[in-house]
């Protein structure tokens, strides 16, 4: 039985003790939150201890599961690591590659877990979208766009939700084992509305023989996530909200769409299985601090290359 505690337990934290708690496998050790009154509530809710600072937790726990807002993850995930322990980090893994590449060093060297928060991969709708895919792949288009939440404001849109569309066609590319595909051009803009940060951005980028637009928004009248394949000849259309596959094929008096069926899942409760499981077995999860460096390099640098219209 390990034990496990979730470090941060708001809109996103709760979901993670919910589903730790549920598994037989683990003892959802404690909750932490910097905010009193919420970690007492979702702590009696759990049948968990509360905890106000996580630093109190690392010597009872073997696991962490760091929910805490993104510039925070760099300095929890450390002290986790330097103490011992196996590490899930929610995405983005940091804001800053250095802080990225020293997670990842740490991890290694001290031989402990760090799975990042990509829950996309997991989504069932994506994975069954791959199984179509032969051959190379022409055109993405990413759209991600949400009405203003006020959370996930201490970073741009691009750290907040690009980040999972830039991951997901890092992943594409590299299906059938190709090498990390590099950036021949990239064109970016962004827009500040409500935030300090950006909060609204489109990026087009251009990896030779495959082009990738995407879109995201935290400022948007509704809330999509989609992702429109082109390739061999017929185009995946994945809805990561509603979990389905349409695939369409152009004939002579326009487009076929199909309905292709999908076994719905909670793509979180895969993720976090998937970090219980690796830290039993000792293996590798789907979703690395190594396998996120690229996409980490690609978000940032999209976003220092990012034309400002404000
Ligand atoms: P939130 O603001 O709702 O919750 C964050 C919680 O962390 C708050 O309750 C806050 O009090 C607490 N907190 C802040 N600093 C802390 C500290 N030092 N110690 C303990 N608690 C602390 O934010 P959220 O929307 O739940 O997002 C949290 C993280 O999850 C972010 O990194 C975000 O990018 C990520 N996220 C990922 C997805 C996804 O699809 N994978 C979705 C939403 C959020």
């Amino acid at each position: 039985m390990k034990k496990i505690a979730v470090i941060g337990v708001g809109y996103l934290g709760q979901h993670h003790a919910r589903i730790l708690r549920e598994f037989q496998d683990v003892e959802l050790a404690g909750v932490v939150d910097q905010n009193g009154e919420r970690v007492e509530e979702i702590a009696s809710l759990y049948k968990t201890k509360p905890y106000r600072d996580y630093r109190d937790v690392l010597e009872y726990v073997d696991a962490v599961s760091i929910v805490t807002p993104t510039t925070t993850h760099f300095q929890i995930a450390r002290e986790a690591l330097l103490a011992g322990k196996d590490v899930f980090v929610e995405k983005p893994l940091t804001d800053s590659l250095s802080d990225a590449e020293e997670l990842v060093r740490l991890s290694k060297d001290r031989g402990r877990l760090l799975q990042v928060g990509h829950l996309e991969r997991y989504n069932p709708a994506y994975q069954r979208a791959k199984e179509f895919i032969k051959g190379p792949l022409n055109l993405l288009i990413a759209e991600r766009l949400s009405p203003f939440s006020g959370r996930g404001v201490d970073v741009d849109i691009t750290f907040d939700l690009m980040i999972h569309d830039i991951d997901i066609v890092i992943d594409l590319l590299r299906i059938g084992g190709n090498r990390t595909p590099e950036v021949k051009s990239l064109q970016a803009g962004g827009y500040r509305f409500i935030t300090d940060h950006i909060d609204f951005a489109e990026a087009r980028l251009d990896f030779g023989n495959s082009q990738a637009i995407l879109l995201s928004s935290r400022i948007s009248k509704e809330k999509r996530r989609t992702l429109t394949i082109y390739c061999d000849g017929m185009s995946l259309i994945v809805d990561f909200m509603s979990q389905t596959l349409t695939r369409s094929i152009p004939i002579r008096e326009g487009v076929v769409f199909e309905e292709i069926p999908v076994e719905k899942k909670e793509p979180l409760r895969e993720e976090l299985r998937d970090f219980v499981d690796c830290i039993n077995s000792r293996s590798c999860p789907l979703v690395s601090g190594d396998d996120v460096l690229y996409p980490l390099r690609l978000t940032i640098e999209i976003t220092s290359k990012m034309r400002r219209f404000n």
